[in-house]
């Protein structure tokens, strides 16, 4: 799905000088380059404080911490995501409500996300408090249909951009749009490590140190003094060192997956439903995802002559067994369960050559045009 081996050889020397200078520094822990990462992301952004973490999961997990939501507080968060969307409010203590998702983009609906607030607004032992948006596959949600959203019920709000770093909103980036930012250096990410990584964007200068507090124990202004419950959630200077190269052809990274995109539109969009396109808004492409009808059977063709492909997600977040306590059961947020039985996601990253996304074309054709009931799912969304 990534090939991360040809990345590597277009900027080994690059990677292996900048590990040995690490090395030989020998500030492994918050050293030179963490900081000069944090500033370098800060300006690709376009927001003034950035704080990186040890995962995608922790840049979640610690701005909860540092609004304080914890038990009592309602978190609303689309079900249709990854887990560590949900995992961050549930590890805060916090209750968990699953929000359904719009069919074309797949990111939280907001008519469903007011009708969740109201619910929990009519009840007595919760409060509304926060919700975490995800721009999912890479594509930003409607940050202004959010942002009206949350200033009217004056909720804390972190936008999990976990698969959009570089990703456009105008001209503005993911990490500029929210008041926090989450993202994720995961290997498979947009912008990828060489072990976990991630980072917070927020404009807030207070609520970034207490982050960066929080990332270190809780430490206080003096050494060892300890002001709050902190974790160890740390980047560490190797991690740094690489995503800074990885930083100077990420530009030229981003138009490689468009162009892959583009291609994939242009050639399969009469057979399978292709991303949606939304005006004024730029995909990272962390995921080139399709719907089509038949999607196992698809799935099966395309690996019988080795191309790989991945179901993201094949099941709902409400109907896995960790959050059974939050959910409603089968039924309860349709889309997000008939996505699941739908999507498939083809390879794309910036080191497809022509002819593999070519091959890539020729097999889904040849499967969706000998399975013609596989097309309908065309037919159902043009309706
Ligand atoms: C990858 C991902 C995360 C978590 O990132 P890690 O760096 O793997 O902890 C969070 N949310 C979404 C939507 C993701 O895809």
């Amino acid at each position: 799905m990534v090939d991360l081996k040809r990345q590597y050889q277009r900027i080994k020397p690059h990677i292996e000088a900048v590990i040995a200078d690490v090395l030989e520094d020998a500030r492994f822990v918050l050293g030179p380059p963490v900081a000069a990462l944090e500033r370098r992301l800060a300006d690709y952004v376009g927001c003034t404080e950035v704080v990186s973490t040890s995962s995608g999961t922790d840049a979640l997990l610690l701005p909860l911490m540092a609004a304080g939501i914890g038990p009592g507080d309602a978190v609303f968060v689309p079900s249709f995501t990854f887990t560590a969307t949900p995992e961050a409010a549930a590890r805060v203590g916090a209750e968990v409500v699953f929000v359904d998702v719009v069919e074309d983009s797949f990111h939280i609906d907001p008519t469903d996300l007011e009708a969740k607030i109201a619910e929990v607004k009519g009840s007595a032992h919760l409060r509304a408090a926060a919700v975490i948006s995800v721009d999912l596959f890479g594509l930003p949600v409607d940050y202004d249909a959010i942002a009206g959203i949350v200033a009217a019920h004056e909720l804390f709000w972190i936008s999990d951009g976990a698969q959009a770093f570089g990703a456009g909103y105008g001209d503005r980036r993911v990490g500029s749009l929210a008041p926090v930012t989450a993202t994720s250096f995961f290997p498979a990410k947009p912008l990828g490590c060489y072990g976990d990584g991630g980072a917070v964007f927020t404009n807030d200068p207070e609520l970034a140190n207490l982050i960066r507090s929080i990332r270190t124990h809780g430490h206080g202004g003096q050494k060892f003094e300890v002001v709050r419950i902190g974790a160890n959630a740390r980047l560490d200077s190797v991690q740094a060192a690489i995503l800074s190269v990885k930083m100077d052809v990420f530009d030229e990274e981003l138009s490689r997956r468009e162009e892959i995109a583009a291609a994939y539109d242009k050639a399969l969009s009469d057979l399978a439903v292709v991303p949606v396109r939304v005006p004024g808004r730029r995909s990272a492409w962390a995921n080139y995802t399709i719907k089509v009808k038949g999607r196992d059977a698809l799935r099966a063709a395309l690996a019988n002559v080795g191309i790989a492909s991945s179901v993201f997600y094949p099941t709902p977040m409400h109907l896995q067994p960790a959050y059974a306590k939050w959910s409603n059961g089968v039924g309860s947020l349709p889309m997000s369960e008939a996505l699941c039985a739908e999507v498939l996601t083809l390879p794309l990253h910036p080191y497809l050559l022509d002819s593999e996304v070519n091959d890539v074309v020729a097999a889904v054709r040849d499967h969706l045009t000998a399975a013609p009931d596989a097309q309908s799912v065309v037919a159902d969304a043009a309706s």
